[in-house]
């Protein structure tokens, strides 16, 4: 940016010290620049001036001109309201205030020609305005009032009168000057290419636009640019990273195809085999590999970390696994051992459970190296945790665990960063993921292991409990188990709700012939152990359990998951919840229990469930149903801070300019092309910007 847009917002005509300090504080608005990336979210529409005589039932925010012809009070105290008669030569129609009444009777005169603004209500066989904008008109000053922008604004700023009328006249004032100082960003070819709108006129045609299409076009622009910068710097740092960090070269695989043709149980999927081709590929490329493999719950994942695992021991080095709670890594140890043992491989589990006995000696055969993978949890990222060469990490379930906390386990061998797996089976919509991971190569397994059936999901009130119940219990007859899933509430026992141990109570009442266990995330890991372990040699027919069972177990005989509350709960968790069944050949069950009342956002979240069960398709409706930031907390969401780009509904223009920046650093890496040039000068400018920034704050 150039240095008049860096110029402080004090200084700008009609601003001053005070409101540059509001500005400032309320809507981080410090520069020229600032003011004009502060996009109006939406435009009125003035530029037609309707006549009485031609009003309909249901108009959006129209215009009128005229005069008023008197004023009267109606009704009594909270009822009590200011009528002004209103005509302009076609007609007759009130204006209505319920709130300012002594300033409005003041502020407005008889005999003064207006432009009135507003949504005019039919009521009582009348037309009228209920607190309408009102505007002198001033016939030499009037131009066609076109789309007219509406700013986000606070409370406070209203308060200090910096209202619409005055930002929307800073950025007049601004654009007036500013134009030869907005450098355009986009090198002339890509903007023919894409079809794109110059940026001056983009921010021109953003705050005053001259009719819809080019308000349209404006915005295509700024989506694009501001998603096509994000891209670049992504894949920019990718790039960067590959050429700085080296990698172990990991090229034996003889254990691994003896594995393979001996003692593999199935055989691959080819999704899992194309996954297994793009890992080996990275293995031998002499550089760090930083790989997110995203699969749906029941794809395979397991196996595919466990075999690159395996080549990452046969070539010298050692790996971890981590998961995000106790039961997953026990589970995975678990599934892992037998293999281990067929050929030969050294594996243990280290959790926060772990007795330090226990523990004492398993750091140290970790860090002589006679301790090839070690699984855990959080625990793995400590400290005392040495190893002797660790060549890769694997990360289950990346959601739960920090940018940060990935790092840290990064910088466990000082000669070269081991490579990262990193495992997802939240379906991340694919805008986020391009986003969020942009700078990992991504995996993707979209293809379920042969022979699996498609999980059916119904919807059930509870009035339907009994016939619910009857199904259970022919399933469990069949020789299958259930799960009986509860939602979390923490001593809130005023909200209506069962909480898990009452359930397990009716449940053991209504099934007195069978076995029931119970998990919930305040009993102690081996508690919980040992309910799971009950429940998977099937010493338990029916697991009633909150939401701890979320991730990763694995139950294959277990075909039927009921969910009681199902509207408590989010998308994505009921999505993981399902996973839990149809692991096996059997017909699976997902049975959402609800009452009759369910919230609009609810009822869409049990129809996407019950009509699908692809992951992404169920994560593009959570996206749009709770927006980018929510969905992945707040410690990711600064990521996808974006100021007129959306991901939930622009995931085109995102595709399309990550496409771009893809083929255009494939072409010029170093951007040293002239043709390049606006693009490096951007990126240098924006760079000087965030460290400038990272000085202040
Ligand atoms: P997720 O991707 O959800 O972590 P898992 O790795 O736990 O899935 O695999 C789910 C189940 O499918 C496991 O029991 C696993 O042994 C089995 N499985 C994995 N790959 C195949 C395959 N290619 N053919 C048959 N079963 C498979
Ligand atoms: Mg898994």
């Amino acid at each position: 940016m150039s240095d008049f847009l860096n110029t402080k917002i004090e200084f700008l005509k009609g601003v001053g010290p005070k409101r540059a300090e509001l500005l400032n504080k309320e809507l981080q608005i410090f520069t020229y620049g600032d003011l004009l990336q502060h996009y109006p979210f939406r435009h009125e529409d003035r530029s037609k001036v309707y006549q009485i005589k031609d009003l309909e039932q249901e108009m959006p925010m129209i215009q009128l001109r005229g005069k008023i012809i008197h004023f009267s009070l109606a009704g009594e105290g909270a009822k009590q309201r200011l009528v002004a008669l209103f005509h302009d030569g076609t007609g007759e129609m009130e204006l209505l205030w319920f709130q300012g009444i002594k300033w409005v009777r003041n502020a407005i005169k008889t005999q003064t020609t207006y432009l009135v603004f507003g949504k005019p209500q039919f009521f009582n066989g009348r037309f009228s305005i209920v607190h309408p904008d009102l505007e002198e008109f001033n016939p030499e000053e009037y131009q066609n009032g076109g789309l007219v922008p509406v700013y986000h604004l606070t409370e406070k700023l209203k308060k200090k009168y910096v209202h619409q009328k005055a930002v929307a006249k800073m950025n007049k004032t601004l654009l007036e000057n500013a134009l030869p100082h907005i450098p355009e960003t986009l090198p002339i070819e890509l903007m023919q290419e894409q079809k794109l709108i110059a940026k001056r006129d983009a921010l021109q045609q953003i705050h005053f636009p001259s009719n819809y299409k080019l308000l349209e076009r404006a915005k295509q622009r700024l989506k694009f640019e501001e998603l096509f910068f994000i891209q670049l710097k992504l894949l920019k740092n990718q790039l960067v990273k590959k050429r700085t960090y080296p990698g172990q070269v990991f090229k034996e695989t003889k254990l691994l195809n003896e594995f393979y043709d001996q003692h593999l149980p199935f055989d691959l999927t080819d999704a899992q085999k194309r996954v297994m081709r793009e890992i080996f590929k990275d293995f031998t490329s002499g550089q760090q590999m930083n790989r997110l493999l995203q699969g749906d719950v029941g794809s395979g994942k397991t196996i595919v970390a466990f075999l690159a695992m395996m080549i990452a021991i046969e070539n010298g080095t050692q790996a971890c696994l981590m998961a995000p709670t106790e039961i997953l890594a026990e589970q995975h140890f678990r599934s892992l051992q037998p293999f281990c043992e067929q050929v030969g491989i050294t594996i243990d589990l280290l959790t926060g459970s772990t007795r330090t006995k226990v523990r004492r000696v398993l750091l140290g055969r970790l860090e002589n190296g006679n301790l090839k993978i070690v699984v855990g949890t959080h625990a793995l990222i400590e400290d005392v945790v040495q190893f002797d060469n660790l060549g890769l990490c694997v990360i289950d379930e990346q959601h739960r665990f920090g940018v940060e906390q990935r790092s840290k386990l990064w910088k466990k061998n000082v000669n070269f960063y081991p490579h990262v797996l990193v495992m997802t089976a939240t379906p991340i919509p694919r805008t986020l993921a391009m986003t969020l991971y942009g700078d990992l190569d991504v995996s993707v397994i979209d293809e379920l292991p042969k022979g699996r059936k498609p999980i059916k999901t119904a919807h059930r009130y509870d009035s339907a409990r009994l016939r619910v119940f009857g199904f259970i219990r022919e399933e469990i007859r069949k020789g299958r188990q259930v799960y009986m899933v509860y939602p979390l509430i923490e001593e809130s026992e005023k909200l209506d709700l069962k909480n898990v141990e009452d359930g397990y109570e009716s449940v053991q009442r209504a099934f007195p012939e069978f076995h029931i266990g119970i998990v919930h995330g305040q009993m102690g890991a081996a508690e919980k152990e040992y309910e799971m372990q009950r429940f998977l040699k099937n010493e338990t027919q029916i697991m009633v359990a909150t939401t701890v069972i979320e991730v990763g177990v694995n139950v294959p005989n277990a075909t039927v998951m009921v969910i009681e509350n199902s509207e408590r709960f989010g998308l994505s968790q009921l999505h993981q919840l399902r996973g839990r069944v149809g692991r096996g050949g059997e017909q699976s069950y997902c049975i959402l229990m609800t009452n009759y009342k369910v919230s609009k956002e609810a009822r869409t979240r049990i129809d996407t469930m019950v009509r699908t069960t692809d992951g992404f398709e169920i994560a593009d409706v959570d996206l749009k149903l709770r927006g980018p930031g929510n969905l992945m907390g707040t410690q990711q969401s600064g990521t996808v801070d974006l100021v007129i780009a959306d991901l939930a509904k622009d995931g085109t223009i995102l595709q399309e300019a990550r496409k771009v920046a893809t083929e255009i650093l494939q072409e010029d890496p170093d951007l040293q092309n002239p043709k390049n040039q606006r693009i490096k000068n951007h990126l240098a400018q924006a760079e000087k910007k965030e460290s400038q920034w990272s000085r202040i704050s």
